[in-house]
């Protein structure tokens, strides 16, 4: 019988933040794909049942866990109930996100408190409720969606950015911090992909023709193309990988 492959994650349970659509209903299914049982959250029953229902349809074990991660109570209790039913969460993908664009100058105070609460303080949240058990058990993984404005600025998402490129060095805290505990954090960093949060962007023929020149490989990202890396970082492959973020942008951060 062959031996087990090293990207084999039956027996694991991997909770992906945001994971109703998008990049991370994509990443719920490369990890059920790859054996994990899934936990689905979003902020809305009906989005959760949604995917939950299509994991299912494709083979995959999925529950729901409906919590807004801007909210670090909610959170924290809704991750102690998965674990007071016996569920050990093994994988965390912090990838819930929003977008808001505006010129540096028009941003309220509010919208800089909204972008920051759900892709930094919400990854801190989630992170603050599995880390204990983790730590209890010498073991788990923790992957951040991070994004290219973890490294590159651009206009009219100052806030995003900042927050992106806090959720890179909160990897690198969190790595260097728990890496003695066989807990390995990283982050990956999705170049462009069509997804609902930039729908406005990929319609317009001027910034989808900006995509396509900046990008190497000339096209969008497809969100299942995120599935092998998330994979990676969730299995055994990586457990001596620590603090990295791994780009999946077809070469766009190489290239000038
Ligand atoms: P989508 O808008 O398609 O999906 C966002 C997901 O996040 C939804 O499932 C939504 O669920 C959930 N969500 C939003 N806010 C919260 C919250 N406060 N609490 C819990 N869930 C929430 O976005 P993408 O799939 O494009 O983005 C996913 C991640 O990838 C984000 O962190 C984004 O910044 C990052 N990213 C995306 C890129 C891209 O090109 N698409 C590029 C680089 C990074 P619901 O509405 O049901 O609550």
């Amino acid at each position: 019988m062959a031996a087990p492959s090293i990207f084999d994650l039956e027996g694991r349970t991997a909770l992906v933040t945001g994971s109703t659509r998008g990049l991370g209903l994509a990443a719920a299914l490369a990890l059920g794909q790859a054996g994990a049982d899934i936990v689905v959250n979003g902020r809305s029953d009906e989005t959760i049942a949604a995917a939950v229902a299509e994991l299912t349809r494709k083979g995959v074990r999925a529950a729901g866990c409906r919590f807004d991660v801007t909210d670090q109570d909610e959170t924290e209790r809704a991750v102690g109930s998965l674990v007071a039913q016996g569920r050990t969460i093994d994988v965390l993908v912090n990838n819930a996100g929003i977008q808001i664009r505006k010129p540096f100058l028009e941003f309220s105070t509010a919208d800089w408190r909204t972008i920051l609460d759900t892709h930094l303080m919400g990854a801190v949240a989630a992170s603050r409720a599995v880390l204990p058990q983790m730590v209890q058990r010498q073991a788990g993984k923790i992957i951040n969606i991070c994004s290219l404005q973890s490294e590159l600025g651009r206009p009219t998402i100052a806030p995003y950015t900042a927050a992106k490129g806090a959720l890179r060095m909160l990897t690198r805290a969190l790595a260097s911090e728990f890496a003695r505990h066989n807990i390995q954090v990283n982050g990956i960093g999705p170049g462009y992909f069509a997804t609902e949060m930039n729908r406005n962007l990929y319609e317009d023929p001027e910034f989808d023709a900006f995509v396509r020149k900046r990008t190497p490989a000339n096209r969008w990202g497809r969100p299942e193309e995120l599935g092998g890396s998330v994979v990676f970082l969730a299995s055994a492959a990586s457990d001596f990988v620590n603090g990295q973020i791994l780009y999946v942008d077809g070469g766009l951060l190489a290239s000038v």
